[in-house]
């Protein structure tokens, strides 16, 4: 492992090829093999370990790109943002454990947070000392978040907050919960809701885990039995949690993990490298249907890096993404569904006696095929984001 004092880190005004280069050097020097999901070293890492290598990252320049420096942010621009994730996609490094933070949470007390919570909150993201979750849905409220209920009632300077969520990512882990509440009855819609930042040691919060069929735990029912939290735990005025939501929801859409056009890449070499290691596979690589499937996957990961470049591009003239962040989230989403299909069938082909890279594929997509069956659910459905784009993009009326 190479020094520290090796690399020098760019500036702002290097722009975002040198940024680039930088972090493809450090990571590829940095990332221990074992952290490597196509390394025949590989073993899952603990939540600690990816505390800690995020953490690296975020002290070398590589995390918080864009965030302002007075919150213990870089300064940088979203440019240097994707160049990073570039090269993060490109390595097989564990997904972040603290997405929800530095991408939802982070970018929305920024927006409507006062500054004590700015910086209450923020550098504490960035240093991977806290987590955050998402407590927007709810048993009737997924993709019609206006349904919710969780309701929060005003008591002396106090609110208490009863309710449930469900699906909540992270909840077990997280330090606080960015929560979707209502003042006023379901018949309000998206009118009278409230966020908070609200800590999940807080009396009356009891976090109840669900397993999926990956056999992981990683969300879970919240419940919110008399919760009282301080005004100070807000975040927005009080009719500003709709808008507020809507804009998580739309960075959730076009810009979070930006790196998984490049991470989708970075998998379909493994896939390909691991046929190779074996004579007994390499050969089904000449088989036209075979490589048409793999053309196809890699022309939608171009039509991918092509959406995400460009919604980069307006988001740095300062047009808001809009709807078309239900067109990025609806092409990643199948676009990794259907590679993590043929994935899975050409998996099926490997066994016990092959290769150990082989081994550590089948094992890497087997999981990867289980996970992106809930691509095209979270971030909201993909019937929810056609629907979107028909109406909002072509302008369709609903009636
Ligand atoms: C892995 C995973 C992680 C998640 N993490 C979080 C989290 O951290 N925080 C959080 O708040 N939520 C989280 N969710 C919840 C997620 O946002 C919801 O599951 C999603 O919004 C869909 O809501 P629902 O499950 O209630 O399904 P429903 O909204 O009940 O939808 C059921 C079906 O009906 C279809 N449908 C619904 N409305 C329409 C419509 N208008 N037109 C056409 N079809 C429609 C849907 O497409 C879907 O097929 C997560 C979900 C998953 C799978």
């Amino acid at each position: 492992m190479k020094q520290e004092e090796n690399f020098a880190r760019p500036d702002a005004a290097s722009g975002p090829g040198a940024y680039r280069q930088y972090a493809r050097e450090w990571l590829h020097s940095h990332l221990p093999a074992h952290m490597r999901a196509d390394s025949v070293d590989y073993r899952t890492p603990s939540l600690d370990e990816c505390r800690d290598w995020e953490a690296r990252m975020y002290q070398v320049g590589l995390a918080g790109m864009t965030w302002p420096t007075a919150y213990g942010g870089h300064g940088l621009s979203l440019r240097e943002h994707l160049a990073v994730n570039k090269e993060v996609g490109a390595l097989a490094m564990p997904e972040s454990v603290s997405s929800i933070g530095k991408e939802l949470a982070g970018p929305i007390i920024m927006a409507v947070g006062t500054e004590a919570q700015k910086q209450a909150f923020l550098p504490a993201i960035l240093e991977m000392r806290e987590y955050w979750c998402q407590g927007f849905s709810e048993p009737e409220a997924g993709s019609d978040l206006a349904r919710l209920r969780t309701k929060a009632t005003p008591d002396g300077d106090d609110w208490l907050i009863q309710g449930q969520k469900i699906w909540t990512s992270g909840a077990a882990k997280a330090h606080y919960c960015l929560l979707l509440t209502r003042t006023g009855t379901v018949a309000d819609k998206h009118r009278g809701l409230l966020m908070f930042a609200v800590p999940m040691d807080t009396p009356g919060i009891r976090v109840v885990p669900i397993r999926s069929i990956d056999n992981k735990q990683s969300f879970a029912e919240v419940f919110f039995d008399q919760v009282r939290v301080p005004d100070s735990a807000r975040l927005g005025a009080a009719d500003e949690g709709w808008s507020a939501a809507i804009r998580v929801l739309s960075i959730e859409r076009a810009t979070n993990r930006m790196y998984r056009a490049w991470r989708f890449e970075c998998e379909l070499r493994q896939l390909v490298r691991a046929y190779q290691s074996e004579p007994a596979l390499r050969g089904r690589l000449q088989e036209p249907g075979l490589r048409q499937a793999v053309g196809q996957v890699v022309s939608q990961i171009d039509g991918l890096k092509g959406l995400v470049e460009r919604s980069v591009e307006q988001l740095q003239a300062g047009e808001p993404i809009g709807a078309r962040g239900s067109l990025t989230k609806l092409y990643w989403s199948e676009c990794h569904q259907a590679f993590a299909s043929l994935a899975l069938s050409m998996v099926a082909d490997i066994n016990p006696g092959h290769s150990a890279l082989a081994q550590r594929a089948k094992a890497h997509f087997t999981q990867a095929y289980l996970f992106s069956r809930a691509e095209s659910i979270y971030a909201g459905t993909t019937e929810v984001q056609l629907d979107v784009i028909a109406q909002r993009i072509q302008q369709l009326t609903k009636d």
